[in-house]
C-alpha cells in the first residue's frame, strides 16, 4: 500500500487549497470526497448569493472572476471546480471516509472503498452534511425540508420558515415572491444581524407591512400533517394550517467522527481542540482546515477567513520532515 504524505478529506474549498499547498511542495496526497468537488456548494439553494466578494473567495491567489460584485452558487462551482480540473488534483470522489485511527506514526483511514495509509491526515469536512434539529415530534415528516433548494415546488402553498438568518431569509423572501403563503417562526427577537445587508431592509419591510407574518421569541412545538403548532411571545399555543415546513435551523459538524479520530471538542460548542499556530489537533499529525474548527459554533469560519489554514498546515508538515 502506497504510504501518502496526505490525506485529506473533504473537497471543499479548503480541502482544495490544502491539496494546492501539497502539490506545490511536493508531498504525495489524495483528496476523499464523499461526494462531488465542493459538494456542499453544489447542495446550496440554487440561487443563492455569497455575502462575500469574488476576491475574498478565492484559493491560492487564482483569479475568481465574477459578473457581478458578489458571486452565486454556479459561478463558485465553475471557480472551484475548474481549479481541480485545471491543477488536475488527486481527487477520489463519491468515497466516504468511516474511520482515521492512529498507529505508530502512521494513519490508518479506512472508507467505503479502500483502505488508506498516510502520515498527516488533514480533516476538512466542514459541516453542512447534518442538519440542527428541532427535535420535535413531526419533523421526520416528508413535508419538512432542512436544505432548500428553490422557491417552485411552494408556489401557492402555506410555508413556515423556521430560523431568521440568511438561509432562512433568502428561502422567505424567494417563496413569498412565487405565491407563497410565509410565516416565519423565530426563537430570537429579531432578524438576526448576519444577514445580508442588502437584504435585510428587504425582510424587515415585507414583514412590517404584513406580507409575510413573523413571529418572534416563538418555539416550534409539534408538526402535523397539516398543520403545525408553535407558541408565542406570551407563551400562547397556536395551531395554524400548513403545507410544507423549511427548517433552517442550521448545520453541525460531525462531531461523532471527529471523536472516533481521537480529537478533543470542549465546551457547549464543542470545539475541537487545534494549535492555531498550525491547526495541528490534540493527535500530532492530524490536522483541521475549514469551517469544521468552529464546532457548533458555524459562523465563526468561512472561506475567506480558513482559506489560511491550508498554508499553516502544509509548514507545520514541511517543518517535521525537514527537522
Ligand atoms: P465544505 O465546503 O463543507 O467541504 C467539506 C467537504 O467534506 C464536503 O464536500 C463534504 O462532502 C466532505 N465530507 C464530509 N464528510 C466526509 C467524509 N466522512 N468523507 C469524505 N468526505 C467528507 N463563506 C464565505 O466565506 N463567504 C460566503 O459568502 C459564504 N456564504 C455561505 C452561504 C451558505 C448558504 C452557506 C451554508 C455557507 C456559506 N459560507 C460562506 C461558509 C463557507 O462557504 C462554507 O461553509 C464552505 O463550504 C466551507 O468550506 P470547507 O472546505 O471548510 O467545507
Amino acid at each position: 500500500m502506497e504510504m501518502l504524505d496526505i490525506l485529506i478529506i473533504g473537497a471543499g474549498p479548503i480541502g482544495l487549497n490544502c491539496a494546492l499547498e501539497a502539490k506545490k511542495n511536493n508531498l504525495s496526497y489524495v483528496i476523499i470526497e464523499k461526494g462531488t468537488i465542493v459538494n456542499s456548494l453544489y447542495n446550496y439553494p440554487l440561487y443563492m448569493r455569497f455575502f462575500s466578494t469574488a476576491e475574498k473567495l478565492e484559493i491560492d491567489e487564482i483569479p475568481f472572476i465574477s459578473t457581478a460584485p458578489k458571486p452565486g452558487r454556479q459561478e463558485a462551482l465553475e471557480y472551484y471546480q475548474g481549479i481541480a480540473r485545471q491543477k488536475n488534483l488527486n481527487i477520489n470522489l463519491y468515497e466516504k471516509v468511516l474511520s482515521v485511527s492512529k498507529n505508530d506514526e502512521i494513519f490508518d483511514i479506512k472508507t467505503t472503498k479502500a483502505n488508506y495509509q498516510a502520515k498527516n491526515v488533514v480533516i476538512a469536512t466542514g459541516f453542512y452534511d447534518i442538519p440542527n434539529l428541532m427535535n420535535i415530534p413531526g419533523e421526520d415528516l416528508p413535508k419538512v425540508k432542512h436544505y432548500y433548494t428553490e422557491p417552485y415546488p411552494y408556489a401557492r402553498q402555506k410555508i413556515v420558515v423556521v430560523g431568521s438568518s440568511n438561509s432562512a431569509v433568502d428561502a422567505a423572501l424567494e417563496t413569498y415572491r412565487k405565491g407563497a403563503d410565509v410565516t416565519m417562526i423565530v426563537r430570537h427577537a429579531e432578524i438576526s444581524k448576519s444577514v445580508k445587508y442588502w437584504v435585510k431592509p428587504d425582510i424587515e419591510n415585507r414583514i412590517a407591512e404584513g406580507s409575510i407574518k413573523a413571529h418572534f421569541n416563538a418555539e416550534m412545538i409539534e408538526i402535523k400533517e397539516n398543520s403545525v403548532v408553535f407558541k408565542d411571545e406570551n407563551g400562547a399555543i397556536h395551531e395554524i394550517d400548513n403545507d410544507f415546513v423549511l427548517a433552517m435551523t442550521g448545520y453541525l459538524p460531525d462531531f461523532d467522527f471527529l471523536k472516533n479520530s481521537g480529537i478533543e471538542l470542549n465546551g457547549d460548542c464543542l470545539n475541537p481542540f487545534y494549535h492555531p499556530e498550525t491547526m495541528e489537533t490534540n493527535i500530532s499529525n492530524l490536522y483541521l482546515a475549514g469551517v469544521v474548527c468552529g464546532g457548533k459554533d458555524t459562523h465563526l469560519w468561512f472561506i475567506e477567513n480558513s482559506r489560511i489554514h491550508a498554508n499553516m498546515i502544509i509548514n507545520s508538515i514541511l517543518s517535521r520532515f525537514s527537522s
